[in-house]
């Protein structure tokens, strides 16, 4: 029988598989995908947040541990399991050195990637370099992987795990049997459910316009995170956290693809100017901080919005001061003109950008500091970067809700362990997406989820090898484990 079967093919589902294995134990790796589609969400990243307390190869200056965990209790609002937090904060100062054994490389931030070359490590080649190198890695190792392998239901018995259940499928024309795979211990790695547009539906609801939102919605990763498994552990009562509406959601192009559209397509521009709903309306403060921290809040935003459609608008003095999105946007060289692109009403619009701009204060334009760029006596208010919008050719961009990944996920502790009415398994663990809810209750702080998968990923690895009977030979990495 298998050791350690590992469930999904990202980040967090190889970080477990590497670990296991390294720890002697025999691993088999299931993923939904096709080899082509195989690395989740994780193929799309680009980085991961970085606890360091200097300088250190890639990472400028110092992001100590207690300003990495301000900054997440400031975006969750407290919504955060501190021990859970502290545990990721602190492996994200030591992961790196394993990562690049494993064949990822990093790189340094590139400019205007969202101001994190402090805060954030940049894995050459992005994600898909990375998920690359850990199939590689793994395969080498003697990790069995399986691709078109979706499971689609855990077999349990008083919380522990017995079995995987894959139906029968028919994969390239090919007719394959349903299976039942036994083993030791498992890891649940299989992603949220933000690809289940059922799920979303019921989690959205109807709005007061007799809307359904999330039929709007964009799903900037893979199809293949659907959910279906941790609605079956939630149908077993496994212990559940957070709330099925919060996501990390952002404002991307309209015109993205419905599914994978991948990092290219976000709109970064909105602090630069300012952003409509369909009736020509402003909606919200689009100086109000960072982008790299406010970056998360829009895609809720705009879901909240008539249509679940905005426009984010500027002008020529904006160009060159953000990571150009891969779609062009609308130009034009009168206001009146753009609004006719965007399909927007036109004298609303008008109104509301001259309404701005009489609005904008004088000041010191700095796009890498909050400077005093604002406006007085609008609403609502911007409160940074505020510049007429008066330099032709304008630019729109129509803009729709892209869901990045839910928060739904498993209730866990410091080994990884799935819970049972607040009694952990005793052999079954839970790692990236699935659990990020402890940590990440709401909001996002660019590079988390990377930090949360990978930590979570390897001492879910670990945690599953050592209930197998394999302890991971590196004193370190049990040290992270023991002392959560
Ligand atoms: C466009 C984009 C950009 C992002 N950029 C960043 C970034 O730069 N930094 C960062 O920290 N985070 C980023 N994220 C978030 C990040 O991708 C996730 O936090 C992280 O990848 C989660 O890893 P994971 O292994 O839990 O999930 P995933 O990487 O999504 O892996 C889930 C895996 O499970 C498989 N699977 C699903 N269901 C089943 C099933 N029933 N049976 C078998 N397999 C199944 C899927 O095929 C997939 O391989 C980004 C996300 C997107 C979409």
């Amino acid at each position: 029988m298998i050791d350690v079967l590992v469930i999904g093919g990202g980040n967090a589902a190889l970080c477990a598989a590497l670990m296991a294995r390294e720890a002697g134990a025999s691993v088999l790796l299931l993923e939904a995908a096709p080899r082509a589609w195989r690395g989740g969400n994780s193929q799309h990243t680009r980085n991961l947040r970085c606890m360091h307390d200097g300088p250190q190869d890639v990472l400028l200056e110092a992001y100590p541990e207690e300003e990495f965990w301000q900054d997440l209790l400031k975006v969750t609002g407290g919504q955060t399991n501190e021990k859970l937090a502290r545990l990721v904060i602190r492996a994200s100062s030591s992961c790196r050195g394993w990562m690049r054994r494993h064949g990822v490389h990093f790189q340094p931030s590139l400019s205007g990637a969202l101001h994190t070359a402090r805060t954030n490590a940049f894995f050459m080649g992005g994600g898909k370099a990375l998920v690359n190198a850990y199939f590689r890695s793994a395969e080498n190792l003697g990790v069995q992987i399986r691709y078109d392998t979706p499971v689609a239901d855990i077999e349990l018995q008083d919380g522990r795990f017995v079995a995987a259940h894959v139906p029968a499928r028919e994969v390239r024309g090919r007719p394959l049997p349903a299976e039942r795979i036994e083993a030791r211990t498992c890891v649940l790695a299989a992603g949220g459910f933000e690809s289940n547009r059922q799920w979303l539906r019921e989690a959205w609801g109807q709005n007061e316009r007799g809307e359904w939102p999330s039929d709007n919605f964009l799903i900037r990763g893979t199809r293949f995170n659907d959910g279906v498994l941790l609605r079956r552990m939630i149908e077993q009562g496994a212990d559940t956290i957070g709330d099925p509406t919060q996501a990390h959601m952002v404002a991307i192009d309209a015109r993205a693809p419905l599914y994978d559209g991948g990092i290219c397509t976000r709109i970064d521009c909105v602090s630069l100017g300012v952003v409509v709903n369909r009736d020509g309306q402003r909606f919200y403060d689009e100086g109000e901080d960072f982008w790299p921290k406010r970056y998360a809040i829009w895609g809720r935003l705009v879901a909240h919005q008539p249509g679940q459609v905005g426009f984010s608008i500027i002008d020529q003095k904006a160009l060159g001061r953000f990571m150009p999105p891969v779609f062009p946007g609308a130009t034009a060289d009168s206001l009146e003109a753009l609004a006719g692109l965007l399909g927007l009403p036109v004298q609303a619009f008008l109104e509301t950008v001259h309404a701005y701009n009489r609005a904008c204060q004088v000041g010191t334009f700095d796009h890498t500091r909050l400077d005093d760029c604002h406006t007085v006596g609008l609403e609502p208010v911007k409160s940074h970067w505020a510049r007429p919008i008066d330099t032709p050719p304008y630019y729109g961009y129509p803009l729709r809700p892209g869901v990045t990944f839910t928060y739904l996920g498993l209730r866990t502790d410091e080994t990884a362990a799935v819970h049972f009415d607040k009694r952990p398994s005793p052999n079954l663990f839970v790692a990236g997406e699935m659990m990020a809810g402890n940590v990440l209750g709401k909001g996002y702080t660019a590079g988390v989820g990377m930090s949360i998968g990978t930590a979570f990923g390897r001492i879910a690895g670990t945690s599953a090898a050592a209930a197998a009977g394999y302890e991971h030979p590196e004193k370190e990495n049990r040290h992270d484990c023991a002392t959560a």
